[in-house]
């Protein structure tokens, strides 16, 4: 089915979890226990990424067939225009039809590893607006597209000393109007850690006449210094109440995951407060974070989360 159904659903709050392809063999049957046991919660839906470039094309789609045929989880694949002509889009497109799956996240992806820039290829797509076009004029309604939206603007269209111009901002919301009218009929956000801001934005795309769900990205902070990586890759606004709590515990891990799952809660708790209905879990692989998150805000039962997991300690000074 597509995702869109379950994320307007009955009313009900529904969350979704995303993965990626991990390195190794290990790696993956680790991973798909995991997927398992968080699946066994209920998500609306859960997707894998695309690793940048293509580069994990095979195994993308390998995934993605298992999560929706064994996991049974309403799966959707990540698919990207860099270094794709239009025979792998097709390719990929029409394996993930064959096996049932009829959720995409059309997206135009970063430049491969080594590269500064997104080049188009010779014979495939400018951007995910182009990848979207295509993906209707050639499978119809066949597939629920979801495309990325960016609360603080693309990375480039964000200056040096931070921040977009609102003349950036306000066409970069634009393209994502063009985006949904093409056909995509679901907003997933990069992630953030000013909720105001995300507000703010969900609020500016309905005054514009972006009309489809905007579900929220939301990373739980489960270490330091993935944290400052992700967060300047991304170049992601980090509120000085967050750069604060964070100075004092930066060395001690289970100190900042713990910090991560209250601000996690607590982001999540405002953004439910506003109506939004479906969040989106980051999980980097990763099942405490997001578990934690989800069991304080009860939408999952504490009865159901293994016992062994750190955070359910009782001196968890930062469980709410
Ligand atoms: P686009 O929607 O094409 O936009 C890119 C930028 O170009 C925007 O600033 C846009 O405003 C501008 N632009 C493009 N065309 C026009 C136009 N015609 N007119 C005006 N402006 C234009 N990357 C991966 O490699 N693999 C993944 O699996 C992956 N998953 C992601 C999931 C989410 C939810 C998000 C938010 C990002 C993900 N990314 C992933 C990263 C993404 O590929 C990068 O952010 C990439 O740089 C942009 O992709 P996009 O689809 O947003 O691009």
């Amino acid at each position: 089915d597509k995702i869109r159904g379950a994320t307007e659903g009955d009313g009900r709050t529904v969350f979704s979890f995303e993965f990626f392809p991990p390195k190794t063999e290990d790696g993956v049957e680790n991973l798909f226990e995991r997927m398992d046991r968080m699946v066994a919660h209920s998500p609306a839906f859960c997707d894998i990424t695309w690793g940048a470039g293509g580069s994990t094309a095979d195994l993308t789609l390998d995934i993605a067939n298992r999560m929706q045929n064994m996991i049974c989880v309403e799966t959707m694949m990540h698919l990207t225009c860099t270094n794709m002509p239009v025979e792998k889009i097709d390719h990929a497109l029409d394996t993930i039809k064959a096996n049932g799956i009829q959720n995409v996240l059309a997206l135009r992806g970063d430049p491969p590893h080594g590269q500064d820039k997104f080049v188009q290829v010779a014979g495939g797509f400018a951007c995910a607006l182009d990848l979207v076009q295509h993906i209707r004029a050639k499978y119809g309604d066949y597939f629920g597209i979801t495309v990325a939206g960016y609360p603080e603007a693309h990375p480039d269209m964000i200056q040096e000393d931070g921040g977009a111009t609102l003349e950036a901002y306000n066409s970069d919301l634009a393209y994502l109007k063009r985006k949904v009218d093409a056909g995509a009929d679901l907003i997933i956000t990069q992630l953030f850690y000013d909720t105001d801001n995300f507000l703010k934005f969900v609020n500016d795309c309905c005054q514009i006449g972006i009309n489809c769900p905007i579900v929220p990205g939301i990373m739980p902070i489960n270490n330091y210094k993935g944290f400052l990586r992700m967060t300047g890759f991304c170049k992601t606004k980090i509120p000085s109440e967050i750069t604060a709590a964070l100075e004092p515990i930066k060395d001690n891990e289970e100190a900042v995951r713990a910090y991560g799952i209250h601000l996690g809660t607590e982001m999540c708790r405002k953004i439910l407060a506003h109506g939004i209905k479906t969040l989106h879990l980051y999980t980097l692989n990763m099942e405490k974070s997001a578990l934690a998150i989800l069991m304080n805000l009860g939408l999952i039962e504490e009865s159901k989360v293994s016992r062994s997991l750190p955070w359910r300690r009782p001196a968890n000074i930062f469980r709410v």
